[in-house]
Parts: C-alpha cells; sequence; structure tokens
C-alpha cells in the first residue's frame, strides 16, 4: 500500500490544480497581495455559506480567539470557561491577555464541553465561555446558550475543527457551526477543514457592533487609516490565501461529504472489535469529521499506534494531555476526580487517517491493520 497519510493535500490539490494555479497567477499578476479585492470576494462567500451576517478574515485561528476576546471589554482576571481537552490555543489566547481559563471536564460521549460541569465552575468574575466543537461536531450549543442568558456570559464558539457543520436545535430548525454564540472564531490551517496553503483564519458574528470592533482590532485599532482608537493587532488574510480558500470553498460541502463517508467506513468496519470504541454521532449536530477518532482501552492505545506505524498507517494522539497538565498551563488546585473524563480521553484515544481523497482499498488497508492488532 503507497503512502497514507492523515491529511492527503497534494492529492486534493491535484483535483482543482487548474483553478487553483490560475487563482494564485491572477492574485500574483494583480500585485494586491494585502487586502486585495479577493479577501472580500471569499469574506462575502463565507458569509453566504454560513448564513451569518459578518465575517472577518484575519491571520490564523489563534489569532481570531485573542481577537474576539480582545473585542469584548474584559478585566484583568477576568475567567472565561473553556474545556479541559482541547488544542492549547484555546486557553492560550485567553492567558496572553491575562484573562483566567478555567478548565472544565468534557462529555464523554461527544467529547465537547461539559455544560453541567462549566455551571459548576461560574463565580462574578466568570465572563465568557468558549465552547471548541471538537473533531467536527457541535457542543451543545442549546444549552450554552441558556446558560450564556442565565449568566449574562459571553459566547465566543472555537469553531476551528467544525467550520460547516449544522447545529440542529430542539425545533428543527439548524444554524451553521460558529454562528450561533456572539462570536465565532475558524481556523484555515491546511489541514483543517477548509485549508488554506498556509496561515489563514477567520471570526464570525451576527452583532454589528461587534464585527465593526472586531475589524478594527484586527487592523491596529482603526477604522479611519493612521486613527487607532484602540489598541489592536495586525491580523490579515493574505490575498492569495483568500484566492485559494475561494476556490476551495466551493467544494466544502463535497469535501465534508467525503470526510463522512469515510467515517461512514470506519463506523461499519471497526466495531467488529469490542474493544474499539467508535465515535458516537449525536442528534443535535451533524459531524463534519476534522478528525476521526476512536477510543481503546488504555493499556492498549500506544502499542496500536506502534503497530499501525510498521504497517505504514500513520495516526495521531489528539490530545496526550489535559491542558492542565501542559508545562504552560499547570495548576496544582485542580482536583483530578473532576476531570475523569478528560485523563481517561488522553488515555484512550486515538486519530485514524481521515481527509477528502480516501479510497475503499485504503480504508480497506487501514482496516484491516486495526483489526490485525486484535487478533
Ligand atoms: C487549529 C486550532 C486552532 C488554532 O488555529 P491556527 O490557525 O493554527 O492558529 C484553535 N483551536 C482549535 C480547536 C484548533 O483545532
Amino acid at each position: 500500500m503507497k503512502d497514507i497519510q492523515m491529511v492527503d493535500l497534494k492529492g486534493q490539490y491535484q483535483k482543482i490544480k487548474t483553478e487553483i494555479d490560475t487563482a494564485v497567477i491572477n492574485c500574483i499578476e494583480s500585485a494586491e497581495f494585502i487586502n486585495g479585492s479577493l479577501v472580500k470576494e471569499f469574506q462575502s462567500d463565507l458569509e453566504k455559506y454560513l448564513n451569518v451576517k459578518h465575517v472577518i478574515p484575519c491571520a490564523n485561528g489563534t489569532d481570531a480567539l485573542q481577537i474576539a476576546l480582545m473585542a469584548l471589554n474584559l478585566n484583568i482576571g477576568d475567567e472565561v470557561i473553556v474545556p479541559a481537552f482541547t488544542y492549547v490555543a484555546t486557553a492560550e489566547a485567553i492567558a496572553l491577555l491575562k484573562l483566567k481559563p478555567v478548565m472544565v471536564d468534557v462529555d464523554p460521549l461527544t467529547f465537547n464541553i461539559s455544560v453541567e460541569h462549566a455551571r459548576k465552575v461560574i463565580t462574578n468574575k466568570t465572563k465568557a465561555i468558549v465552547p471548541v466543537h471538537l473533531y467536527g461536531q457541535c457542543a451543545d450549543m442549546e444549552s450554552i446558550m441558556e446558560l450564556s442568558k442565565e449568566y449574562g456570559l459571553f459566547v465566543i464558539e472555537d469553531n476551528a475543527q467544525a467550520i460547516g457543520a449544522d447545529y440542529i436545535f430542539k425545533n428543527g430548525k439548524t444554524q451553521k457551526a460558529g454562528t450561533i454564540g456572539h462570536i465565532g472564531t475558524t481556523s484555515f490551517f491546511p489541514s483543517k477543514n477548509l485549508g488554506a496553503y498556509g496561515d489563514g483564519g477567520a471570526l464570525t458574528t451576527n452583532d454589528d457592533e461587534l464585527a465593526h470592533k472586531i475589524r478594527m482590532i484586527a487592523n491596529h485599532g482603526q477604522a479611519k487609516k493612521y486613527y487607532h482608537t484602540m489598541v489592536g493587532c495586525n491580523s490579515r488574510l493574505d490575498t492569495m490565501q483568500a484566492a485559494i480558500l475561494k476556490v476551495k470553498l466551493k467544494y466544502i460541502d463535497e469535501y465534508i461529504a467525503k470526510r463522512q463517508w469515510t467515517a461512514d467506513f470506519y463506523d461499519r468496519v471497526l466495531p467488529i472489535k469490542s474493544e474499539i470504541q467508535v465515535p458516537k454521532r449525536v442528534l443535535n449536530s451533524t459531524h463534519v469529521f476534522h478528525q476521526y477518532t476512536i477510543q481503546l482501552p488504555k493499556e492498549k492505545r500506544n502499542a496500536l499506534q506502534t503497530h499501525l506505524s510498521e504497517r505504514g498507517v500513520p495516526s495521531m494522539i489528539y490530545y496526550p494531555l489535559p491542558l492542565f497538565s501542559q508545562e504552560a498551563f499547570k495548576d496544582n488546585t485542580i482536583n483530578p476526580s473532576d476531570f475523569k473524563t478528560t485523563i481517561d480521553l488522553c488515555e484512550r484515544v486515538i486519530s485514524l487517517p481521515i481527509h477528502t481523497e480516501t479510497t475503499n482499498e485504503i480504508l480497506d488497508y487501514i482496516c484491516t491493520s486495526v483489526l490485525d492488532f486484535f487478533k
């Protein structure tokens, strides 16, 4: 079996090469490298796709989180609730702004923030909550928005992994991930579901005032050139990345469907072994499968990874440590019994290759390799 990858970006490019090459060359010929017209065009296309009033492109998903927090007028020491099982960026932006990330455990079925646990850590300093739609499936947004109303909390959806997913409300209404909270943030890192050919990110909001402020912050705190109303930063999406993303956005639903097809394949085959727990799909969200993450008995996880790697099958552990066990976020006041699920998942999860270029042949090979391990 030739060269299996976690994400096959080369194969994906080959299929849209003509369009991408033309877009890139046009951008170079126009010499509109910064804030070119294609940034606005992509922004407007993404607003339509997500059905959201404002998309504000920026330099990457971590900046998007930081800018979102900067837009909320928080004070040093204010508390922001985050899941303990997530990528570091979620907490990083909070800590950088001298706010306090307050970690809570996640739900064992969805890997997403437990609203029940979040409720327990709310104090009079709690100002915001950052649910992460981990692996491509939405957190329980309806309950989070209720909590937000009850306690006056801002909600920032970290939508880096779930762009294109639909949240399904109890009344059947659907809304795209990242457009439900006060602000959504996303990343166009190349391996993300809508990936650029370099760094990129965006914020989403339906609030005109927040949108105006976010735009200013991302642009040196200015609405008018050389008149700086507030301290901002410099966070832009390159025109070339916008040109590439504009092409790729046309295929996003096709890409999502291929990821779902891949997940369905794994779902059919892997549960043959009772020790493999495949990802749970919930009723209140579609799943765009940024990752396909299975759980194994602890003592088998690392051994499976070695076994797969010997057969040329890559796999990843997202994430090996809870946030509070990371050197940078060490918190000695943490009580492990409050984080049973997070701690358990860090020892049990393993993500298998999933991307837009999988084939029956590749998936057969991966599944056989996984199942062989349990013989
Ligand atoms: C990728 C990711 C980010 C950060 O995005 P960058 O563009 O790499 O800065 C933030 N949060 C989550 C959950 C991510 O997966």
